[in-house]
């Protein structure tokens, strides 16, 4: 009897989550008894005269957004078996509901009917926030309106439909070229790594002979580092910087309407132009202060940028006289890496592959989690026992007291049908759970030994370890009673702060030297960490600036997006004639991770996570630094103003000066 079970409907009493025991055919039927639960607390919850209770809301998705979750970590990270697992119907079932719940007008009428002075405290005033945006998302305000609603609904079809035909026109833009080279002179600064894959590519591709590269990043990528024939980087630049610029896969009219879209949807909604209706839930609030923010980084950024740029103008033709090339008129973008590689090298000479000897995957695990102890006094323990989805997950606990505080597991290495990237995902969240379970995933190398102990790390995969466990702490240490502001559940721009305030503990000298690694080379990655960070910053800048003034509302179809780009934007280098960064920027025009109106949040982000940093820094007592870091942003999740968060941990509003300093834009 017990083995016809379906575990799945159980899932919510269970500590950890025994995925060994769950079925894909348990899945389907799990989702329907979930959604038949729902459906019956909605029923309760607009009979019951009383004011909503926001918790028993809350409570009512637990099981759905529990077996979501499940399933959809499952998706991502698991092989792709799908027998018995009704997938597509999965998929659907669960875009319904999730729209179903915030389009249901007996709730909304609830949510309406909430007195201020019903919500007591402020996490309730919160929860309540962040409940009614669904329903303002969803069009609820305007429902009254039948034609605004049918309006709003067909601009959102609209709008999905066209971005999917954007990412289609990217990926067959990208798949378009190719070049052959075949001159060996050409290729002899690659490394012997990268002329094999080319190598290889060009017979794939049916060559008789020659180098192949393509558009795709890993290969594009080296090509613009190390072929020395400048007219062949100046033809690869412009063929993956005029990608659906144009020609039978062109982005540019979809551009423009999808752009023109999102306007007037948020004309429907009751905003002035779709920055408004982005930034009136984020930290940053409005346009005016993200200008704010990057006029005065691009103040102190701009000059240092030039400067660089001098530098490796210079620098370029000393290597172009010395390997008895012509000089070079004016750097170009397509000399950037280039030149930027050999420069970097001649400075600081660091092999990067030489670096991993430094980070064995558990002794990177052992300092973090020796810094977490000596600043909150949190101690980590392996949970050797904990059986998740494979056997390479390394699982551990947290501990405060004596007290087990929840669980995070680290899934780091690659399998064939595991998505790219890295992500954290909450997999259990407090509230939903006595212990909060948060798993951090990435895809970094194994040892060729295939053992984990055996593995080390290249200095950006060890960076992303204290990068993630940020996140992890920021879900642990959540006290917030509500689901919907728990953890890393806060607005957008604040989202990547306490990870990236982790990556600095990583880049201090005395960490660093904890891995035995010599003076002088410390003090080289340093610097590199910061070789043409102007250059980069203003760059990152530009997107920055262009994305936002095209959601302002003045930009209009038939408008010329490559001038509107070169007129917006911001730049040391000239801007190619022919080239269009947003024909084929999938950050903007993305279905699953969309960035548009919300690029500029990498760097806010970051500004804010400096300035937390400092506070760690130049601090004698960090355990009280970090008791009040604990306090006001670790463990209130979405539960307050970020703005008054931060102000109330800082002791001040946040400034940009220890970004500026740490980038050496200022002294
Ligand atoms: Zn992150």
């Amino acid at each position: 009897m017990s083995e016809n079970k379906n575990i799945l409907l159980d899932i919510l009493n269970y500590e950890l989550i025994p995925y060994d025991k769950i079925k894909n055919s348990d899945y389907l039927p799990a989702f329907k008894k979930s959604i038949e639960v729902m459906n019956e607390d909605f029923s309760k919850i607009i009979s019951d005269p009383s004011p909503l209770n926001l918790s028993s809301f809350e409570k009512s998705t637990f099981l759905f957004d529990q077996l979501k979750i499940i399933y959809n970590n499952k998706r991502r990270s698991d092989s792709l078996d799908e027998e018995n697992l009704h997938k597509e119907e999965i998929d659907k079932l669960i875009n319904e509901t999730e729209l179903s719940i915030y389009t249901n007008k007996g709730i909304f009428k609830k949510f309406k009917e909430l007195k201020e002075d019903e919500l007591k405290t402020t996490e309730e005033k919160y929860v309540y926030k962040f409940h009614m945006r669904k329903f303002l998302e969803n069009g609820m305000f305007i429902s009254e309106n039948e034609e605004k609603l049918k309006k709003l609904k067909e601009i959102k079809i609209k709008i999905a439909s066209l971005i999917s035909k954007y990412e289609t026109n990217l990926i067959k833009d990208t798949n378009k070229f190719e070049l052959n080279v075949t001159n060996e002179e050409d290729m002899k600064e690659f490394p012997e790594s990268i002329k094999t894959i080319a190598k290889n590519l060009s017979k794939e591709k049916g060559y008789e002979s020659g180098y192949c590269f393509t558009l795709k990043f890993p290969s594009y990528s080296p090509f613009m580092m190390y072929c020395c024939n400048r007219e062949l980087r100046k033809k690869m630049y412009y063929a993956y910087n005029s990608k659906c610029y144009g020609g039978e896969n062109s982005n540019v009219e979809l551009l423009s309407e999808i752009v023109e879209l999102r306007q007037e949807m948020s004309h429907i909604l009751g905003f002035k132009n779709y920055n408004e209706y982005v930034l009136s839930n984020r930290m940053a609030k409005n346009e005016e202060n993200i200008n704010k923010f990057h006029d005065s980084i691009i103040e102190k950024a701009l000059p240092k940028a030039k400067e660089e740029y001098d530098k490796l103008f210079k620098f370029a033709n000393e290597y172009e006289e010395e390997n008895k090339r012509n000089k070079i008129d004016t750097l170009e973008l397509w000399d950037l890496s280039y030149y930027s590689d050999k420069l970097k090298k001649k400075l600081y000479d660091i092999d990067s592959e030489q670096l991993r000897k430094y980070f064995p995957l558990n002794k990177v695990f052992e300092k973090l989690f020796n810094l977490i102890y000596d600043l909150f006094e949190i101690k980590i323990v392996k949970e050797e026992n904990v059986k998740l989805f494979h056997n390479d997950i390394i699982t551990f606990s947290m501990w405060y007291n004596n007290n087990k505080m929840g669980y995070f597991y680290f899934d780091l290495f690659p399998r064939n049908e595991k998505t790219m990237g890295g992500w954290v995902y909450s997999l259990k969240p407090k509230i939903m759970n006595k212990y909060p379970i948060v798993g951090v995933n990435a895809n970094i190398r194994k040892a060729v030994t295939n053992k984990i102990e055996d593995t080390n790390l290249s200095l950006y995969e060890a960076e992303t370890i204290f990068h993630e466990t940020g996140h992890s702490l920021h879900v642990i240490l959540s006290e917030t009673n509500y689901k919907s502001i728990t953890g890393i559940n806060v607005l957008w721009d604040f989202l990547e702060m306490p990870s990236q305030m982790m990556e600095e503990f990583f880049y201090e000298k005395s960490m660093l030297k904890q891995f035995d690694i010599p003076e002088d080379l410390i003090e080289r990655i340093l610097k590199v960490k910061n070789f043409n960070v102007g250059i980069g910053t203003i760059r990152q800048i530009e997107f920055s600036k262009i994305d936002i003034k095209l959601h302002s509302g003045i930009f209009k179809k038939g408008d010329d997006i490559e001038a509107f780009e070169r007129k917006n934007g911001i730049s040391v280098f000239k801007k190619p004639e022919g080239t269009c960064i947003f024909c084929a920027f999938s950050h903007i025009f993305n279905a699953t991770y969309d960035y548009s109106c919300g690029y500029y949040s990498y760097m806010w982000a970051e500004v804010l996570a400096f300035d937390a940093y400092d506070e760690f820094k130049k601090s004698e007592n960090k355990k009280a630094v970090a008791e009040r870091y604990r306090k006001w942003i670790l463990s209130k999740g979405g539960s307050d103003d970020p703005e008054l968060l931060f102000k109330n941990f800082k002791g001040r509003e946040f400034s940009i000066e220890p970004f500026l300093k740490n980038k050496g834009f200022i002294e």
